[in-house]
């Protein structure tokens, strides 16, 4: 087996990228039998963490880029095992030596765009805001109640503008006072974290807080799990703390305190998927299934797999980017899980689930048989 420095010293640079909780595993195994990977292909977080402790982590694998950090097999751990951190340590070594599997490749591309322009879509920043030319949205201003984060999906993808939209139609309706920082935000960061590009995410992420504190932000909304996650539990790292709500929150809010009326019925069969973001990684279930169930006429049909049980739609951990061949999709077992569960619409509340279930879609030839939505766009319909 090939290996790029003697084996002490691979297991000393592995504790330094932060993977030492390896120490804790004792190999039960409970790790595979949840992920996600095992139902599409053979794939071993557990013989990952056993290399690792041994130093015979083979950085030039396609199998260190495989994790989509679901959050699944920490959460079933009986040791305590940070798989995902482990995971994010490999992927640092291999950044670092410039070591990347042909899957990882599209990663390098991100990262440089990233660098350049703030977004990993290789988009110009200074055209950040142009989803909101022609939309009633105005620019921050420091005694501006929230500030609307649109991630950089929602920034440049035609099919994630449209969520954006009814998240401004939503706000604009419910009276909230907002803003947008355009041109002065960057990427939350969180994705190209999980690829080990620390240096990037870090410059990111000052960037952001720069731009949130100079502009006098104290309360931000997101339409994107993985940027509630970095703004509220990773931006603390650099001693700051906003005050961060996912748009699910605020919309369930705006129902319960009568600031947002539904006035339309909705009369399909909906199931709801979590995004592993805003569920297994920050609890929050029950917000995005109230609105749904607030709405006249809606069906609301839960599938077999949900809540902390909810399959990974295959996007984290910088997977969006990557070539993922058929059938070892996740984004397609989901999607026939939505329809065995009756579904004609799938909603979700997370801007890499709706492009890997959109994806799907046309992949398996459904776009007849079932929609997804993120749930403001149903709510958009209703009020
Ligand atoms: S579940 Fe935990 S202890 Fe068991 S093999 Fe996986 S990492 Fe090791
Ligand atoms: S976090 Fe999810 S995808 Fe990653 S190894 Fe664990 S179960 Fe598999």
């Amino acid at each position: 087996m090939e290996t790029k420095a003697p084996f002490i010293e691979i297991i000393d640079e592995i504790k330094k990228a932060g993977g030492h909780t390896y120490r804790l595993c004792y190999q039960c195994g409970t790790c595979d039998a949840v992920c996600p990977w095992n139902s599409v292909r053979t794939f071993s977080i557990r013989k990952i963490i056993r290399e690792a402790a041994f130093g015979l982590t083979e950085i030039e694998s396609d199998d260190i880029w495989r994790c989509t950090t679901c959050g699944t097999c920490p959460e079933k751990c009986p040791r305590g095992v940070d798989q995902i951190e482990l995971g994010i340590s490999l992927r640092r070594l291999a950044s670092k030596y410039d070591v990347f599997a042909p899957s990882a490749e599209a990663v390098k591309a991100a990262a440089a765009s990233l660098a350049a322009e703030g977004n990993p879509l290789n988009e110009d920043r200074a055209k950040r805001a142009d989803w909101a030319r022609d939309l009633p949205v105005k620019p921050f201003a420091e005694n501006m109640e929230i500030l609307f984060f649109g991630c950089c999906y929602s920034s440049y993808d035609p099919r994630m503008k449209r969520v954006a939209e009814a998240a401004v139609d939503i706000l604009n309706k419910a009276g909230v006072d907002f803003g947008i920082l355009g041109a002065r935000e960057s990427c939350c960061g969180e994705r190209i974290r999980k690829t080990g590009a620390e240096d990037v995410y870090k410059s990111l992420a000052k960037e952001n807080i720069k731009a949130f504190i100079d502009s006098g932000v104290r309360k931000i909304v997101v339409s994107s799990p993985h940027c509630y996650e970095t703004f509220k539990n990773e931006y603390p790292e650099f001693m700051v703390n906003f005050d961060v709500v996912h748009m699910s929150q605020l919309v369930h809010e705006l129902i319960e305190h009568g600031r947002l009326e539904i006035k339309g019925a909705y009369g399909k069969n909906v199931t709801y998927h979590d995004p592993c973001y805003l569920g297994r990684h920050n609890g929050v279930y029950d917000e995005p299934r109230a609105i749904l169930r607030s709405i006249p006429g809606l069906t609301l049909n839960e599938m077999a797999a949900s809540r902390n049980n909810s399959l990974c739609c295959g996007g984290g951990g910088g997977r969006v980017w990557m070539e993922t061949p058929k059938g070892d999709r996740f984004s397609d077992i989901r999607l026939e899980q939505a329809r065995a569960a009756g579904a004609e619409v799938m909603a979700t509340a997370c801007p890499y689930c709706i492009t890997m279930f959109e994806d799907s879609r046309v992949i398996l030839e459904l776009e007849d048989t079932i929609e997804i939505k993120d749930i403001t766009e149903i709510v958009r319909e209703v009020i």
